[in-house]
């Protein structure tokens, strides 16, 4: 999609600080970090959400997912642990409608959540 942000990462078009990228995923860290390790896997595909995502594209949730997996082992969140967060609609505070998973580590969590 021409005007989406995200597509437009994904194309090159709009720089980003690039961390893991395969055929399905991208994965770049997130211009305003919540956390001292922030990143964002997305699909390549454009989806707008997860409320979105079709059944025949459920193996691209399984990509994003595993993919958030290996981010999260190459930025060192191994050990102390780490948070996946996938915001969806305007309680949730999604602002960006391609669908991404934050990955959020390098601090303890509080929950619930805020
Ligand atoms: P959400 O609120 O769940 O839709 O998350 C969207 C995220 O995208 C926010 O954490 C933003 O800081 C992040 N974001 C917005 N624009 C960019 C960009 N150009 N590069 C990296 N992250 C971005
Ligand atoms: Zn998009």
């Amino acid at each position: 999609m021409a005007d989406c942000l995200f597509c437009n990462i994904v194309a090159r078009k709009i720089p980003a600080q690039i961390v893991f990228e395969n055929d399905h995923v991208v994965a770049f860290k997130d211009i305003r970090p919540m956390a001292p390790t922030h990143a964002l896997v997305i699909p390549k595909k454009h989806v707008a959400g997860i409320h979105e995502i079709e059944a025949e594209d459920a193996g691209l949730l399984g990509q994003v997912l595993l993919a958030a997996r290996d981010v999260a082992e190459k930025l060192g969140l191994n050990n102390g642990g780490y948070r996946l967060v996938i915001n969806q609609g305007p309680d949730a505070g999604q602002s960006v409608f391609h669908l991404h998973c934050h990955v959020l580590g390098g601090r303890p969590m509080a929950w619930p959540p805020g």
